[in-house]
């Protein structure tokens, strides 16, 4: 029997209203709806949208919120897509709102280190536009073709978070169009606040199920002088990532730590076509430095160094050029497309407190076993976020194992004090798991800020709550 949806169709009157709003060519139909129904979360299927919209402006998205929510169609913000938890995969139908053409660099204002832009800039033209001012936005949440909007729509993190902290950091302001079409500006060009309720930290991961971010204040900071790495490689997991709290113990703040296993090392390798040294111990950190001025790295160098010998490091690299260097981050960066290329199935990101990363990285890998399925970890030792990666054959049963699996996994690390997601957000994909750290009356405050916002529940709905 099928049931009647809540939600309203996109009708060829709809179509109509749409393309008189953003433009004709902007309303995009049939073959072209394919590229907007999955990101890049591995999916055993994608969910078409009836129709994705590309405004140019808040006003345009304004219209289209107005007209959505009179007629009740879900609407899903996009971004880059490059999400990993599926939260702009519009699993009920209707709207692909796409920032792609809100690309704007509007202001680089140099008295305030403030950088204006809209919502769909991709990171990489932010960090190149900043850089032609001489100001530097420091995070790097791993994948550079991502928009700004998504990043604060999930609140991305990355590699430099053991130093800088993630997004939520650096946004000193936004602008958003609110369901109902009103735009409100929040914060401004200033550090402080302590006026009333902080919407734009509430507006900051909530993975576009409240509003439509469509420009983002971002605070700056002046270039460090110089950055290095290290690539140290160890006998066992354990060693590698019980080196990280007496490296901050020390009072040493690398910008990040990595930490990865020799099989997802081979697969990058085989992956980029590429070679690092040292590639056949067990384990590794790779460890993100900044300073002043040569001297200052080199202190710093001279100072992990040892303490990561002592706790069971093998050697310790450091590239002796650029080239070198590039190698190095290129492997790094296919971590993630080499995993999927071998058959992921999911990927969890929890986080715990970095104290207890080598025990929650252990009982991951003893759960995986239990069920037979092998489990990959890697990720950012430095702030205790650690990636999961799950592989196995697509199907129906296999799929129920690993949820159970990762439903196991991430009770564990919530007992461990840590959550469930560091920085990918909840998409549809996590959901289930939001029981899990939500109790204690915090899920239905949660759904009366969700209803405040969107009382007729048309801003991606499926994502975050399930
Ligand atoms: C290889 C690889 C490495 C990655 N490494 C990291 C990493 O180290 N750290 C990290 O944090 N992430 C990482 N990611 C994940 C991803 O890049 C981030 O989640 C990023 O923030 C998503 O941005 P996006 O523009 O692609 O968003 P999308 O995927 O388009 O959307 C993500 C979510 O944001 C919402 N959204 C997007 N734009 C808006 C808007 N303007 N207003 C309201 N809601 C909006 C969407 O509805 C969706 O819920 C990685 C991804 C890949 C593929």
């Amino acid at each position: 029997m099928e049931t009647q949806s809540r939600y309203g169709r996109v009708t060829d009157e709809v179509l109509a209203l749409l393309a008189g709003i953003a433009g004709e060519k902007n309303v995009v139909t049939g073959e072209g709806l394919e590229n907007y129904s999955h990101d890049e979360m591995p999916m055993p299927k994608p969910f078409l949208p009836e129709v994705v919209v590309k405004p140019d402006n808040s006003t345009q998205v304004s219209e289209i919120l107005k007209l959505a929510n009179q007629r009740l169609i879900p609407v899903t913000p996009r971004g880059g897509g490059t999400g990993l938890s599926g939260g702009a995969i519009p699993t009920h139908g209707g709207i692909v709102l796409s920032l792609e053409r809100m690309n704007r660099i509007i202001e680089i204002d140099r008295a305030n280190f403030v950088a204006t832009v809209e919502a769909g800039v991709l990171l990489s033209d932010i960090f190149q536009a900043v850089a032609e001012h001489g100001l530097h936005y420091p995070l790097y949440p791993g994948e550079a073709s991502a928009a700004i909007g998504g990043n604060v729509a999930t609140n991305a993190g990355g590699m430099r978070a053991v130093k800088y902290g993630v997004t939520r950091h650096f946004v000193l302001g936004l602008e958003a169009v609110l369901p109902t079409g009103e735009i409100i500006q929040t914060g401004g060009k200033f550090v402080k606040n302590s006026t009333a309720y902080d919407l734009t930290q509430l507006l900051i991961g909530s993975e576009g199920t409240l509003a439509v971010v469509t420009r983002v204040l971002l605070r700056l900071i002046p270039p460090p002088g110089k950055m290095e790495l290290l690539f140290i490689p160890f006998n066992s997991l354990h060693d590698a990532i019980s080196s990280v709290p007496a490296i901050l113990q020390r009072g040493i703040l690398p910008v990040g730590i990595e930490f990865m296993e020799k099989d997802i090392i081979h697969m990058a390798e085989e992956y980029a076509g590429k070679e690092v040294p040292l590639h056949d111990y067990e384990a590794f950190l790779m460890i993100f430095l900044e300073g002043d001025n040569e001297e200052e790295i080199h202190r710093q160098a001279g100072e992990i160094g040892p303490i990561c010998l002592s706790n069971g490091a093998v050697d310790v690299y450091s590239p002796a050029t650029e080239r070198a260097k590039r190698n190095l981050l290129d492997v790094r960066e296919k971590f993630y497309y080499a995993l999927k290329r071998a058959g992921m199935l999911d990927f969890a990101d929890v986080v715990v407190p970095r104290s207890r990363i080598a025990e929650f990285v252990e009982m991951s890998h003893r759960t995986g076993e239990e069920y037979g399925i092998p489990v990959i970890a890697v990720g950012h030792a430095g702030d205790g976020n650690v990636h999961l990666a799950i592989l196995g054959e697509a199907t129906d049963e296999m799929q129920k194992k690993v949820k159970e699996l990762l439903g196991r996994i991430c009770r564990e690390g919530v007992a461990m004090g840590g959550t469930i997601s560091g920085e990918h957000g909840l998409g549809f994909t996590k959901t289930d798991y939001l029981p899990m750290v939500a109790g204690g009356g915090k899920m239905e405050l949660m759904q009366r800020i969700k209803q405040a916002f969107d009382p007729n529940g048309i801003m991606n709905p499926g994502k975050i709550f399930s």
